[in-house]
């Protein structure tokens, strides 16, 4: 197969890693691609949301398979392009990117489907969203409705914080479109997980479950980021249970988007709260996140280019998929400075060294090569060094010695990935 994988994180990193196991494999792609992803395939400079660009490099190339990594290719209609010029996608046409896409979109999805979520409600003008408020009271959750780079929720612990976000949101338009409506919700309390499945139609294959550490600071503290590192499974959410979970919140959902003629495909990415009446959805992404992707694609033991073929060409109920019983963990280095503005420019050695070590898996995001060759640090999450272990600890443990082994001097991390995780709590 020649495949085309968009993207440019650890993420595609790892799925590119994946890929060129595959003895289907002919040739690799990744647009635009990493210094990693550059020694597994052929990186070509076309931007991960250029949907005209990827659609004219998979012609030329004449892919058989185009695989998205982020939501902005699909948010975009990459896959709703490739359909028109006849390309199998692994991921979701525009319209049901809107599961990523709209809030609201996605809360009357759960209603239809009987998924379990946070009561809620749509407000397009800023006085009865407020009135709402002080009728509800704190703590209470305030969303902006369209995409916002993760900047659109504020969980309100006081009325007046709720007020803020509400005004911040619909008033001073500080999130331009994406704003202009809110979702006012229930706050639900538990621990937060996040469960991944492939999926074609109204079958879905289970890949696992994580939990990501969103903040900068040791502690949960500090600013929030794209992910600062996950640990997989999440203690005390076993296959079992995310069985269970795939059976409430995530079925129902593909049934509901076959039903009303957008049929989803590519990998769901649930986010949800275990309360104590059982797990709500928190959200749905439309593609692995990052870095819970390199987590759990270090456990797979069969072959991922089929799985992906069989999502786009809809045979995933007989694709063989597996993955180890292994714990494993993910722990992001960042450039000082993330996530405001990250110092760029440092030279980075020891990824050779660290990859060798028993278990562990480095891949590249913000980095570049230079004319000698060497890996130079160039966004704000530049590395994610991956390990699996029989325990969580002992992937852990091997983890750290990898990122112990990288010699860069920019270079901020959280000592705390998965420590509460060890300590039996989530
Ligand atoms: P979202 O963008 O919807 O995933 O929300 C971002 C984060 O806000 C989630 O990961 C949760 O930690 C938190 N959050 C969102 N909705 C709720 C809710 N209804 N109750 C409690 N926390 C929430």
């Amino acid at each position: 197969m020649r495949v085309l994988l968009v993207g440019s994180g650890g993420r595609e990193h790892a799925m590119a890693a994946a890929i060129a196991r595959s003895p289907l494999l002919e040739a690799l792609f990744i647009a635009p691609g990493n210094p990693g992803t550059a020694a597994l395939g052929t990186n070509v400079a076309i931007a991960a949301d250029d949907v005209a660009g990827l659609v004219a490099l998979a012609r030329a190339e004449r892919i058989d398979l185009v695989v998205p990594g982020p939501e902005a290719p699909l948010v975009a209609g990459l896959a709703d392009a490739c359909d028109e010029a006849g390309i199998a996608c692994a991921g979701p046409t525009r319209a049901a990117a809107e599961l990523e896409g709209s809030k609201s979109f996605t809360k009357d999805v759960c209603d239809a489907a009987r998924i379990p979520t946070a009561r809620w409600e749509r407000f397009d003008s800023m006085a009865p969203a407020l009135e709402f408020v002080r009728r509800r009271g704190a703590p209470i959750v305030i969303k902006a409705d369209g995409l916002a780079a993760g900047k659109g929720v504020v969980v309100a612990m006081t009325e007046a914080e709720a007020e803020d976000a509400i005004r911040a949101m619909m008033d001073d338009a500080s999130l331009g479109d994406a704003g202009r409506s809110v979702v006012i919700e229930e706050c639900l309390v538990g621990d937060e997980v996040s469960l991944f499945a492939f999926c074609a139609g109204e079958t879905a294959v289970l890949i696992g479950a994580a939990q990501d550490h969103k903040r900068i600071g040791e502690g949960d503290t500090g600013p929030n980021t794209g992910g600062m590192g996950a640990v997989s499974p999440p203690t005390g959410f076993d296959r079992a249970r995310q069985e269970a979970a795939l059976d409430v919140l995530v079925r129902p959902m593909l049934d509901e988007m076959v039903r009303r003629g957008t049929p989803f495909r590519g990998v769901i990415f649930a986010g949800l709260m275990l309360t104590d009446d059982g797990p709500k959805l928190i959200e749905y992404n439309v593609r692995f996140g990052d870095p819970e992707a390199q987590a759990l694609l270090i456990r797979l033991e069969s072959d991922l280019l089929p799985a992906l073929a069989s999502v786009a060409d809809g045979t995933l109920d007989t694709t063989d998929i597996r993955f180890s019983d292994d714990h494993s963990i993910s722990i992001v280095l960042a450039a000082r400075g993330y996530p405001g503005k990250p110092v760029a420019g440092g030279v980075i050695d020891g990824i050779a060294e660290a990859n060798h070590l028993p278990g562990v898996h480095v891949f590249h995001a913000g980095t570049r090569q230079d004319a000698e060759g060497r890996i130079i640090a160039a966004g704000g999450r530049v590395l994610t060094v991956c390990a699996t272990g029989t325990t969580l600890a002992e992937a852990r443990s091997r983890a750290y010695h990898g990122v112990a082994a990288i010699r860069w001097d920019d270079a901020i991390w959280r000592r705390d990935i998965g420590e509460r995780a060890l300590r039996g709590e989530s």
